[in-house]
């Protein structure tokens, strides 16, 4: 009896989940996709997740449909202007074959080599914005 009603409650649980899985599959996306309509805030989308951790530019045009090469225009400028009481950090590229640290470059594109073992595999830069 106890069994069968253990049986019961859980099946039902499944179903439950089931349910709530296929409805959020629904969704037709994100919502950022339906703010990222124009530059301001799109911009503002970009600062919003790079306060919360660091990503790269690839990440970032990922999460929001965006090409890579636009995320680096919004990019510049929260460099330049990341707001009032924020400031923008880069985690500089590396090279993942000798580990050499690109930490002098300003640029927020990827290097397409490493100077030192000539290596062509690098790790993107990562960016992030901090609140004084
Ligand atoms: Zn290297």
């Amino acid at each position: 009896m106890i069994i069968r009603f253990l049986f019961s409650a859980f099946g039902f649980r499944c179903k439950y989940l089931l349910a709530l899985a296929c409805i959020s599959h629904w969704q037709p996306a994100p919502d950022h996709w339906q703010l990222a309509t124009d530059v301001s805030t799109i911009r503002q989308a970009i600062k919003d997740l790079l306060l919360e951790q660091p990503l790269s530019a690839l990440e970032l045009s990922q999460q929001l449909g965006i090409p890579e090469k636009e995320a680096l225009d919004h990019l510049a400028h929260i460099a330049k202007a990341p707001g009032q009481g924020c400031r923008f950090h880069i985690f500089p590229a590396a090279c993942k074959h000798c580990g050499f640290v690109f930490k002098k470059r300003e640029r927020l594109t990827i290097p397409s080599r490493c100077p030192i073992c000539r290596g062509e595999s690098i790790r993107r830069p990562r960016f992030e914005v901090v609140r004084n």
